[in-house]
């Protein structure tokens, strides 16, 4: 069967095979990339798309189609058993995965969906057979590169296989477009994995500026979290895993402790977020390290929490540290400005594109604690200096829409439409 629709897609198959839209982001395998998928399927739908987001399915209670929201049904494929898997299994249940999607594609009319956006290179190799089975164009984002994750792994972290890299070169060469956050994903695409230029679409993710908004009154966040107006909070969000490496927070917390004794009466650190895969990292080890660091008494582990209650903690912070390795974009920093909080990011992946240098924060070469407290202090320490890195994080994440992401990628699903006529007339195209 082959069709395309020219002008914008009335129905879209987003394929996020690994992690669930529905699942807690800030845990285990959902991060950012959970929050994009449904912060775009959202904006689609409010604009007349139908999203159809198909996921494994990792319980029996899972009823077959979930509404996430009007106009976004979340499809649970069984693909395996429900539990037991790690993404690390998953590459052997993608023809079970991609076998389900097409049965649940045939109860349709044919041409039900007029494009196929996948996620991350699980998602891709998937989107690779269904683009070739229904003819519509395939459009990628692969999230994390595993070439770029192996070039700045943490102590403690494994490198990502072989058979990932050889997958996401598979996607890569297959799929119409290829979506990036940044400019500098862009050119890792290029650079490291042969990616036609033309093909590479960047578009910036965005933040919900509703949900993430400047504190009305900051003090009674910090109140809620049991931290005093004198005191100086400093925040790590996100999952708690090597890569991430929240461990330089505390290290630098330690050293700024050691300069400063007196700190210790007033410093609070809160570290949020669930586990993630293993090592050094896990919450159990950092419990371990901040005794190790003597540092015990001014660590806070919080579990994940949802929008509103993430962005209390954001309001709380007078700074929010993203120390990661490697960081594709960094989804935690632009909901940290736009709650007023600067950030101090390691100068990585997309996070200069994330932080303003010197206006809504600061970016640290390296992962070494002693510059870490440098940058932590003259962000977090000093009062004034504090006030114009805040009002500079709200402008900066003003800057960051998803209602502009879903923009560009209805005009992206629209013009590999038109590409794939194009190139269908001239019989080059499946
Ligand atoms: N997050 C959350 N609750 C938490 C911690 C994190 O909802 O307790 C969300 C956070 O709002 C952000 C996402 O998880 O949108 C993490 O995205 P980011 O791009 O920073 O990192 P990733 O997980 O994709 O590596």
């Amino acid at each position: 069967m082959v069709r395309s629709h020219p002008g914008r897609p009335r129905r879209v198959a987003v394929i996020s095979l690994h992690t669930s839209p529905l699942a807690q982001p800030g845990t285990g395998d959902a991060g950012g990339m959970n929050v994009y998928v449904v912060e775009t399927a959202r904006r689609m739908a409010q604009r007349g798309v139908e999203v159809e987001i198909f996921t494994r399915a990792t319980s029996s209670d899972l009823p077959p189609v979930a509404e996430l929201a009007d106009g976004v049904l979340v499809r649970h494929v069984i693909a395996g058993p429900y539990g037991g898997l790690g993404k690390e299994d998953l590459p052997s249940q993608l023809c079970a995965f991609t076998a389900g999607v097409l049965r649940d594609e045939a109860r349709h009319e044919p041409g039900w969906y007029d494009a196929v956006h996948s996620h991350y290179w699980l998602s891709g190799q998937v989107g690779w057979l269904l683009r070739d089975r229904w003819g519509v164009p395939l459009v990628h984002t692969a999230h994390t590169l595993a070439k770029v994750k192996n070039a700045s792994l943490a102590d403690g972290d494994r490198p990502e296989p072989l058979s990932r890299v050889v997958g996401e070169e598979q996607v890569v060469a297959e799929a119409d477009r290829l979506v990036t956050s940044t400019q500098a994903e862009a050119d890792d695409l290029v650079t490291a994995y042969g990616a036609d230029p033309d093909r590479v679409r960047t578009i910036a993710p965005g933040v919900d500026l509703r949900t993430f908004t400047p504190a009305p009154d900051r003090d009674a966040a910090r109140a809620a979290l049991g931290i005093r107006p004198e005191d100086t909070a400093m925040a790590f969000v996100g999952r708690i895993q090597p890569l991430k490496a929240p461990d330089v927070l505390l290290r630098a917390a330690a050293t700024m402790l050691a300069r400063r004794p007196e700190l210790r009466e007033r410093l609070v650190v809160l570290v949020v977020g669930g586990p993630s895969g293993t090592g050094l990292a896990e919450p159990e080890s950092l419990v371990a390290l901040a005794r190790e660091l003597g540092i015990d008494d001014v660590v806070r582990f919080l579990p994940p929490r949802r929008g509103d209650e993430l962005a209390q903690v954001y309001r709380a912070a007078d700074v929010v540290a993203v120390p990661s390795y490697s960081e594709s974009f960094g989804l935690v920093a632009l909901e940290a400005q736009a709650c007023g909080t600067p950030v101090v990011a390691a100068a990585v992946g997309g996070l200069p594109t994330a932080v303003a240098h010197g206006r809504s924060g600061l970016l640290v070469d390296g992962h070494d604690p002693e510059h870490w407290a440098d940058a932590l202090e003259r962000v977090g320490l000093d009062r004034a200096g504090r006030q114009r890195f805040s009002a500079g994080a709200v402008e900066h994440a003003a800057m960051f829409s998803w209602d502009r992401t879903a923009d560009a990628l209805l005009a992206t699903y629209a013009e590999a439409s038109r590409a794939k006529d194009r190139d269908r007339t001239r019989g080059m195209a499946v």
